[in-house]
């Protein structure tokens, strides 16, 4: 039987403190993955007040990089300003105990996808140096995205994962975006059982011939909900869905409630 984990992308009350509290007594959800997408402002302090209400309610807490991070970048300074919005991530996420610290790697400007995994491989791997060295306790994990611009189809980041060791997010809208609408989840599924721990996100979602335009609430367009949770539940597989809908924390609780519908307790 599957271990699933639901919660919002972003605080569902004032602050991140209040967010976790209703989290947990209100919602009845269980995790929550911390913005930082349009920059890191928060402490260190604060992340470890965080990180202590967090273990006390049993929540599971991820953090989204910002969106700025590119590390397939052939100038050298956006690559070096990548490393240390990563790292500043790294290092908050460490304090607040979320172990998967989510990016978007990166854009082929044209490239061969070959050279650019190369080129994100190797810069991923110098950041894990550089984690490894400061003792922080998170994983770098690369999200599969949604444009056919963006470096990142579901086999470029299961290859990064095998060669970098790093974690992975997959986004299930975004797969769905970038092959037109179709997505098999009994086969990316399949390709994810053998992991200890999945981490995804999931939204409805528009659409062009070049992939992801916005994200949806569930329901108004993009992958079937019920269709990954029945998928989900014919599995053993430990997995966290991160809402990342515009309405973040209702729309969870509809991911609840559809699991819930099929038996699933949590
Ligand atoms: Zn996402």
């Amino acid at each position: 039987m599957s271990m699933i984990r639901l919660g919002p992308a972003g605080n569902c009350d004032g602050n991140i403190l209040l967010s976790l509290m209703r989290l947990k007594n209100e919602l009845g959800l269980q995790a929550q993955e911390v913005e930082f997408t349009f920059g890191v402002m928060m402490s260190n302090g604060t992340a470890e007040k965080v990180g202590e209400l967090r273990k006390k309610l049993g929540l599971e807490l991820s953090v989204h990089a910002p969106y700025y991070i590119n590390l397939s970048s052939e100038d050298k300074e956006k690559v070096r300003r990548s490393f240390s919005w990563l790292l500043l991530s790294c290092e908050r996420g460490h304090y607040m105990g979320a172990k998967d610290v989510v990016f978007h790697p990166g854009f082929y400007s044209k490239r061969n996808p070959d050279k650019v995994f190369d080129v994100v491989l190797s810069n991923i791997k110098e950041v894990q140096d550089k984690i490894k060295i400061k003792g922080w306790d998170v994983r770098l994990s690369p999200e599969t995205t949604g444009k056919s611009s963006a470096f990142g189809s579901f086999d470029e980041v299961l290859r990064l994962v095998k060669d970098a060791k790093c974690g992975f997010c997959v986004d299930f809208a975004h797969l769905y975006a970038r092959q037109q609408g179709k997505i098999d989840f009994a086969e990316v599924l399949d390709k994810l059982k053998k992991f200890k721990h999945v981490h995804s996100h999931f939204s409805g979602i528009q659409f062009t011939d070049k992939g992801e335009r916005n994200h949806l609430n569930i329901g108004d367009g993009g992958p079937s909900f019920k269709s990954l949770a029945e998928e989900l539940l014919r599995r053993d597989i430990d997995i966290t869905i991160i809402c990342e809908s515009p309405s973040t924390w209702a729309d969870s609780l509809r991911m609840k409630e559809v699991f819930q519908g099929l038996g699933y307790k949590f």
